[in-house]
């Protein structure tokens, strides 16, 4: 037989932690090696997570906004959906994004071996391969990046096209009449206006009594608000203990999530013709070989390090260790440890990440929320913009939300920024920055935005900080 191949790096999961690894570890000249068992490199992201849900969103905003809005600047159109063409569109963009990490691949020397991994002891990684054949590779560091998948929802069992979770959604044949979401959450929230725009009537049952648990409350009530006029329908406070698949449709049986004498109330059945279970991911580790290197996993099941080391030679990152579970999250984690592997500094603040709903309008922010402030005793000052009195928002007709800043009330340094409206997703960046050069709101009062651009709300929620907002 021959001598098992001898890598510095062996990657477990193809990812956006495992392929940025793998690729940031060619760069610095590593002989890398990552081990993916998909049919093609990306991970959850680009194959069954942020890039298909993301091509679904755009082109369903489109349809929605030929149906609805462009009447009404002059342009007579009548759409029509041809759910094939949106579906081939999105899966095309998805092999052009893969074929491109291949590419990144070989730019930067990094092997992908095909297969599912398993630790087989210090320094060894065990491949097996779709026909059953058996490679050994030899590593002085291995980086667990094996990601996550959805949390099953005790008593919904999975019935192919009826009760399904994201990956599922995203491939429906065709839009069903009723959609029940299960979770509000920003996966379950992006998915089901995607299908709700496309002509589904979407209920959306979450057990909290409140949407998008870690957003910033104020947002979160307005970005229901802004749901609920689209025509999306809540039912919070619910708990869903049960579902049967009949002829037809769905029944799910849903609770009062807290019982005794402020809930209570009997259950009832909501019946749907598909439903999407979207109650959070959870940490991937089956069959990994974990025990091999004495690495253990919490009681939630995410393999945990420190600074991404969990045991000499091993170390994690992405979804399946702690943090948001975010591709730019996973992207962050990835450099840092390849950087301290290749015996460099690496660090990532937590802190920094921003998280972005994709919906319409979009929901972004950073830092910390009103909630956390006020719960760790913090003395802050905030200012707050709507876009009803942005130039910008005014003439697109798209005013619903605000930009909203949040500054240490002595030294003014940015400790949040929570903004709800198209685009959100792509203003954030500027906070981000901001705040990564440990900024004051009044940097960002003080700095020129162009106008008419949505970022002016930003500069105007920061003005507002000081006391100074000119537009509102
Ligand atoms: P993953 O992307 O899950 O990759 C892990 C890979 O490891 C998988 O390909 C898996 O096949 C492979 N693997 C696992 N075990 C083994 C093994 N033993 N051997 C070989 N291979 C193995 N995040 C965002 O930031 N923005 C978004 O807009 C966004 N939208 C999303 C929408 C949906 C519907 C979903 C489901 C997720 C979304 N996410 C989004 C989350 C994002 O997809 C994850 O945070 C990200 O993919 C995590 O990257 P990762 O590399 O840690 O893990």
């Amino acid at each position: 037989a021959t001598a098992p191949a001898q890598y510095d790096v062996v990657i477990i999961g193809g990812g956006p932690g495992g392929y940025n690894a793998a690729i940031r570890a060619g760069q610095l000249g590593l002989k890398v090696a990552c081990v993916e068992m998909r049919e093609t490199l990306g991970g959850t992201c680009l194959n069954v997570g942020c890039m298909p849900s993301k091509a679904l969103l755009h082109a369903s905003e489109l349809f929605e906004a030929a149906s609805r809005d462009f009447a009404g600047i002059g342009i007579e159109v009548t759409p029509r959906l041809n759910l094939p063409v949106m579906m081939k569109q999105k899966q095309d963009s998805v092999t052009a994004l893969t074929k491109g990490i291949e590419f990144l691949f070989k730019k930067n020397k990094a092997d992908w071996i095909k297969g599912r991994g398993r630790i087989a002891g210090p320094g060894t990684v065990e491949v097996e391969a779709a026909d059953g054949s058996k490679t050994t590779l030899k590593a002085r560091d291995i980086v667990i990046a094996t990601g996550s998948e959805p949390t099953p929802l005790p008593g919904v069992d999975f019935v192919e096209g009826k009760v399904v979770d994201s990956t599922g959604a995203l491939a429906l044949p065709a839009v069903p009449g009723k959609l029940i979401v299960v979770g509000a959450g920003i996966i379950g929230l992006e998915l089901g206006s995607v299908w709700r725009r496309l002509g589904a009537e979407v209920t959306v049952v979450e057990y909290l009594p409140r949407i998008t648990p870690g957003m910033d409350s104020d947002l979160a009530t307005a970005f229901q608000r802004a749901l609920t006029k689209q025509g999306m329908t809540f039912k919070l406070g619910s708990k869903v203990t049960g579902s049967k698949v009949t002829d037809k449709g769905v029944e799910l049986t849903v609770e009062p999530a807290v019982s005794g004498k402020d809930g209570g109330g009997a259950a009832e059945t909501l019946t749907g013709d598909v439903v999407l279970v979207a109650i959070g991911r959870r940490p991937y580790t089956a069959g990994l070989g974990l025990e091999t290197v004495g690495v253990e996993v919490d009681k939630r099941g995410f393999v945990v390090g420190d600074h991404f080391k969990v045991a000499d030679g091993v170390w994690v990152i992405g979804d399946v260790t702690t943090g948001p579970m975010l591709a730019h999250k996973a992207e962050e984690d990835a450099v840092a440890a390849i950087e301290l592997i290749a015996g460099k500094a690496g660090h990532v603040d937590y802190n920094l990440v921003p998280s972005v709903v994709y919906t319409f309008p979009e929901v972004a922010w950073v830092g910390k929320t009103e909630d956390q402030l006020k719960a760790d005793g913090v003395a802050y000052k905030s200012g707050k913009f709507p876009f009803t009195a942005n130039s910008r928002a005014k003439i697109n007709h798209e005013t619903d939300g605000y930009a909203k800043v949040l500054a240490d009330a002595t030294t003014d340094r940015i400790l949040g920024v929570h903004i709800m409206g198209p685009q959100a997703g792509e203003m954030i960046g500027e906070a981000c920055v901001a705040m990564a050069f440990g900024g004051a709101s009044e940097d960002l009062a003080r700095t020129s935005h162009a106008h008419p651009t949505r970022s002016e709300a930003v500069k105007q929620a920061a003005m507002g900080v000081e006391g100074w907002t000119m537009q509102a």
